[in-house]
């Protein structure tokens, strides 16, 4: 079967296409999901680059905040601890001032120096660290609670504190001011070594009793008072500060070793806060990491180390960053860390998220595809459509070829058997009869019989008429002719003013008395010329076996014998 069949042109064309839409979308489409995956792992790898990027940067910035604020934590610590100085030496004052004034009319000078010394003298502040003292104006201690034995001795004198000039300076100070701070180095109470250490002090003058009452305390003492609360407070404000937390470490040993830290805050291990820490801890995957941080704070006062460990909501060990900072004032490492979960949230979000495009691009893809199929399809039968036109209009056009062909050729056939001035039968169509009438009379004993006949003096018609009317004269005759023979007759046009019938079935009696009918028939016809008309006649029957040739010639003899004899007349032979 042919495959392109006028039929099957349009299923085709309607398979092409489909196929066509089918390739062209899912390869398309294919190439489209492939690089929007490639997409993906790319801004996944991107994603979490600028991820980690971005934490390093806002763990820096955490923890430098938190330094910040410890920083300026402990400065204002420090200075409401020495304001504090300052109010406790006013309280003092507001005290002897009140004791003298309501005591000063009923007890001697001296028992009032003493009521006031032992109202100031227990009290206590600064973790009960802090005391008042009093000296006179020449250097005479009145009140000293750190060491009593130093009272009633000047400090100008008594060879016990060797620093008369920081008695001398306060003084000075009281005298030029009435009052003020000042620094300086003092001894530890107790501590007969002669060593010192920078004390801050607070000092005013008593004008009435010529005194100077005073406060201080030592500065390490205030820093290890203002660590202390500071910490304190950070424990409070990073309490809730879960699960990217601040911890903070003191450094026993910058250089490691098992105590080299104890650990200050920690919201995670609050049962390691207050305890020492060891550098040889390691994590999940065996990571000294706190060896790590040690090297950078060591190196470069910072570090970023990834390591693994406990997770806040108890969920087992977790992979965090955590950025490490050197604070030098305490000693601390402030750190902060982030577990990666969170970048494993945002990369399942942008996953899903980007899977869910994808999607969405298949669905739009199955759609363009079912829309490239419908187009297709109509395409298909409006092709199928123009090329059934096309072919139903080549196929009449072919059958009306053929049916003019064949009406042509019918047409040349005819021509080709015709006289073409009496539209009868030519010598060469009768010849073909002649021979098959032959052929048939030579197997089968039908007789055959030939009337030749020939217009009489027809050259006197051409002659005195013209040739047109001698024309006219043999078309008129031939119709004539026509008009009086058989269907199976075949008349002919033997040539010139010469025409021939063939009869079968009938024997040369009954084919003599046909020639003498036809002859009568002509005679007595009126032609158009207004002329008579005769023609004579000679007849003869088939003799088997003779030739053709010889059955012609014997008819061409009785036509002879006619003319010769007179003419207008039949001759059988
Ligand atoms: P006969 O009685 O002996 O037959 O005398 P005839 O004049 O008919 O015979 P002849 O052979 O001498 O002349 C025949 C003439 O027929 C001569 C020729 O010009 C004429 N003729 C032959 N064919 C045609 C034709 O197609 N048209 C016309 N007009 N004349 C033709
Ligand atoms: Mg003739
Ligand atoms: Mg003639």
């Amino acid at each position: 079967m042919n495959m392109f069949s006028e039929q099957n042109v349009a299923r085709i064309s309607f398979l092409c296409a489909v196929v066509l839409v089918a390739i062209l979308t899912v390869s398309s489409g294919l190439l489209f999901i492939a690089n929007k995956f490639d997409t993906l792992n790319k801004d996944l790898v991107t994603l979490e680059q600028d991820f980690i990027a971005d934490e390093k940067e806002q763990l820096r910035n955490d923890v430098s905040s938190l330094q910040a604020n410890i920083a300026s934590r402990s400065k204002s610590m420090k200075s409401v601890l020495e304001r504090n100085l300052q109010v406790r030496v006013q309280e003092a004052l507001m005290t002897a001032e009140n004791i003298r004034s309501t005591m000063k009319s009923r007890m001697s000078d001296e028992m009032i120096e003493n009521v006031i010394k032992e109202a100031i003298r227990p009290i206590r502040f600064n973790d009960k660290q802090g005391y008042c003292f009093i000296l006179r104006l020449d250097g005479e201690v009145i009140l000293y609670p750190a060491d009593t034995n130093l009272e009633g001795t000047n400090f100008f004198s008594n060879n016990i504190y060797l620093a008369p000039e920081v008695v001398a300076e306060m003084i000075e100070l009281v005298k030029a001011q009435g009052q003020g701070s000042l620094r300086y180095d003092w001894f530890k109470p107790h501590d007969l070594s002669g060593q010192r250490v920078e004390k801050i002090s607070y000092v005013a003058l008593f004008e009435p009793l010529g005194w100077i009452i005073g406060t201080g305390e030592y500065v390490d003492n205030l820093d290890s008072l203002t660590r202390k609360t500071v910490t304190n407070e950070l424990r409070e404000s990073l309490q809730g500060n879960i699960p990217d937390y601040f911890f903070i470490y003191e450094l026993n040993n910058i250089g490691g070793g098992k105590d080299f830290a104890t650990m200050l805050i920690n919201n995670n291990r609050p049962d390691l806060v207050g305890k020492p820490i060891s550098d040889d801890y390691t994590d999940a995957k065996g990571k000294q990491f706190r060896k790590e941080f040690l090297k950078g704070i060591r190196e470069k006062g910072e570090a970023y180390v990834v390591y693994w460990y406990r997770k806040t909501d108890g969920s087992g060990d977790g992979r965090k960053l955590s950025y490490f900072k050197f604070y030098p004032e305490w000693n601390w490492v402030i750190a902060k860390g982030i577990y990666f979960d969170r970048l494993d949230e945002v990369i399942a979000e942008k996953k899903e998220e980007l899977s869910s495009k994808v999607t969405e691009d298949i669905k739009l893809l199955i759609l363009i595809f079912f829309g490239g199929v419908v187009l297709a399809l109509l395409a298909a039968f409006f092709l199928s459509k123009g090329l059934q036109r096309i072919f139903n209009n080549y196929r009449h056009a072919q059958e009306e070829y053929a049916k003019q062909l064949e009406t042509l050729n019918n047409e040349l056939e005819k021509q080709s058997q015709t006289d073409a001035l009496t539209k009868i039968n030519n010598r060469g169509y009768f010849n073909e009869q002649l021979a098959k009438e032959i052929a048939s009379a030579e197997r089968y004993p039908n007789p055959v019989s030939l009337i030749l006949f020939d217009i009489d003096k027809f050259k006197v018609i051409n002659d005195t008429l013209g040739h047109l009317a001698g024309d006219t004269v043999l078309r008129e005759l031939a119709a004539l002719i026509s008009d009086n023979i058989r269907q199976t007759d075949v008349f002919a046009r033997w040539g010139g003013e010469e025409f021939v019938i063939l009869v079968t079935n009938i024997n040369i009696v009954q084919a003599g008395k046909f020639s003498e009918k036809l002859r009568k028939i002509i005679e007595t016809h009126r032609f158009s010329v207004e002329r008579d008309i005769t023609c004579s006649f000679g007849t003869s029957t088939y003799r088997p076996p003779e030739k053709i040739e010889d059955f012609l010639q014997r008819t061409d003899e009785a036509l002879y014998r006619a003319k010769k004899g007179g003419r207008n007349r039949c001759v059988s032979c």
